[in-house]
């Protein structure tokens, strides 16, 4: 390829008016923020985003949290904007130092400099609730943090199922939670911290559940004792029980091999039921560059393979903080990534902080595994796993066609996992396109991992040999007005499926197709090579 290419964006098909910053920080949690204050005082003209405050109509759709319509209408307001200053001492010294913050913003997808694509050497699309504009940018550090691990159950489509980092930014960062009796499932530092977060804020938790059974000295089991809510250590959630919203659930107790005890059963009152079973990081921008990952169960599952300072398989590309794993010190990673890329850019300050890789292993990813274990033998295979498309276990397993589509022809009911894992390794990209999971609007944050763990459950395959169904930009679900305003220049409107970059999915529409050649014997099909 040369710049005669016909889809190569030169200089003259950049998207309109694209402004440049030398380094662009995705992310002003702790790590983020911490990146962009050090890149400042070594002098770098830095831009901090982050996507909070969502607007209210992405949080209805569960989006980039799984919020469970748990919000007051408030929660996109100004006040919103206030409170999360507020609460962030990291944001008030970018603030303080000059740092270009923009807040409500999301990073929806970034390209990197390909034959295809001139970005000099990055270009990020950005987006807040009515306009989506471009930056290009030198250096790119991303500090997007984690998501909720969601494992479902019977009814958890209901309003009021929640996860935790969604409950926890609503009743911290947004000060807008409206829940009034809150049932936690999971353990550890994440169910406690939700916890101490409600009593923080005046919510009754009328229990907290969890399939594991930590021993006597457990510290966030003996922090539950303290606080007097009712701990249910070696149970099970059943179902989820309301109209239209959650108003109670029945939980379970669970014998050694996680199945139900009969006679067990308990109903607990709640109206809001919180998934504090584990976080997932937070690597859709990373994946979207085809970073390397690494499956690393102590840290979350699926991350970028990093240098110590943060680099990224991808040049110019860095991650920090709990994207690049749970468990580690976010600021201090942050701090990292900015020198490292300060250093690339010919800025080096007084003093390099050391490489941050020590981390303490989290437990996000053996504890789901165990609850996706136990709720295959309490509420068994029909259950919702994805809600968007509302695809349920068994149907993801028979590799079912959505049910939109009417009657499964007898082909397809011939075909199951078994079927498709004889004929290669089982891929969750595979499944997305032959069932729909994973294809709705919350693009897959609810069920990704639970569709991986579930494969691997079924499928009796070992933990991380089943990758993750790809992301794609845009990682965020734009409005069409959103996308509609930015109106491209007639030549950039040119092979935009090559600037897109789905290399793997698409053949350049301006080239002759592969004819496939005809097996010995056979006469090929009309069309066939289409
Ligand atoms: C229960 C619990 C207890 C903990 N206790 C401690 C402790 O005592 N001490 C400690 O050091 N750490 C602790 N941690 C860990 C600490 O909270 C996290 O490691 C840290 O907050 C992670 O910071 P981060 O910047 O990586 O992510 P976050 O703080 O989550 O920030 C990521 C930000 O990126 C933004 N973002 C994501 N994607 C996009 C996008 N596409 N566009 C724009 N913005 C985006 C998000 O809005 C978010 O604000 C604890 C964690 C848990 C769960």
């Amino acid at each position: 390829m040369n710049a005669s290419d016909p889809a190569c964006l030169d200089a003259h098909k950049r998207p309109q008016g694209a402004a440049h910053v030398s380094l662009l920080v995705v992310g002003a949690g702790a790590a983020g923020a911490a990146a962009a204050v050090a890149a400042a005082k070594l002098g770098i003209d830095a831009q901090l985003i982050d996507e909070h405050p969502v607007p209210g109509e992405l949080m209805a759709l569960d989006v980039p949290l799984h919020f469970g319509q748990r919000m007051a209408r408030s929660s996109s307001n100004a006040r919103s904007m206030e409170h999360i200053l507020e609460t962030s001492a990291e944001l008030a010294e970018a603030y303080e130092l000059g740092i270009d913050v923009q807040l409500g913003v999301c990073a929806w997808g970034v390209f990197p400099a390909t034959p295809a694509c001139a970005a000099s050497p990055l270009l990020v699309g950005l987006a807040d609730a009515g306009r989506s504009w471009y930056v290009s940018c030198d250096r790119l550090i991303v500090a997007s943090g984690a998501r909720d691990l969601c494992i479902g159950f019977p009814g958890w489509e209901k309003p009021g199922v929640m996860g935790a980092q969604a409950a926890l930014q609503l009743m911290r960062r947004y000060d807008a939670f409206t829940g009034s009796r809150m049932l936690i499932l999971g353990g550890g530092a994440l169910a406690v911290e939700v916890l101490e977060a409600a009593r923080q804020k005046g919510v009754t938790v009328a229990a907290v559940v969890d399939v594991e059974t930590p021993p006597e000295a457990d510290e966030s089991a003996a922090r539950i004792r303290e606080t007097g809510v009712p701990h249910y250590p070696g149970h099970l959630i059943e179902a989820a029980h309301g109209g239209l919203a959650v108003e109670s659930a029945v939980i379970v107790g669970l014998d050694e091999a996680c199945r139900p005890r009969a006679g067990s059963e308990l109903t607990l009152g709640c109206d809001t039921i919180v998934l504090a079973i584990g976080t997932v990081p937070n690597i859709e921008l990373l994946d979207t560059l085809d970073v390397r990952l690494d499956f690393e169960p102590s840290r979350g599952g699926w991350i970028p393979r990093c240098a110590p300072d943060g680099a990224t398989s991808m040049p110019s590309v860095y991650a920090a903080g709990d994207c690049a794993g749970l468990g580690a010190a976010a600021a201090e990673e942050g701090r990292c990534a900015a020198h490292a890329a300060g250093t690339s850019l010919g800025r080096t300050g007084p003093r390099t902080p050391r490489a941050a890789r020590a981390h303490t292993a989290d437990a996000s990813v053996p504890r789901a595994r165990t609850w996706m274990r136990a709720q295959l033998a309490v509420s068994g295979l029909d259950v919702p796993v994805c809600q968007c498309e509302e695809v349920s276990r068994r149907e993801l397993i028979g590799l079912r066609p959505p049910r939109y589509l009417g009657t499964c022809e007898a082909h397809s009911r011939a075909r199951d996992l078994r079927a498709l894992g004889a004929d290669g390794p089982l891929n969750q990209d595979q499944v997305k396109r032959l069932t729909r999971a994973g294809m709705g609007p919350c693009q897959g944050r609810r069920c990704r991992e639970q569709i991986q763990i579930l494969l691997e459950a079924v499928g009796d395959a070992k933990p991380g040999t089943i990758p993750l169904a790809r992301y794609r930009p845009p990682v965020r679900p734009l409005p069409m007005a959103v996308l509609a305003a930015d109106e491209e220049a007639a030549a950039l409107r040119d092979h935009w499926v090559a600037w897109f970059n789905i290399s793997t999915q698409w053949l350049a529409h301006w080239e002759p197709k592969p004819v496939p050649l005809p097996a010995p014997g056979q006469t090929p099909l009309v069309g066939e090579s289409e």
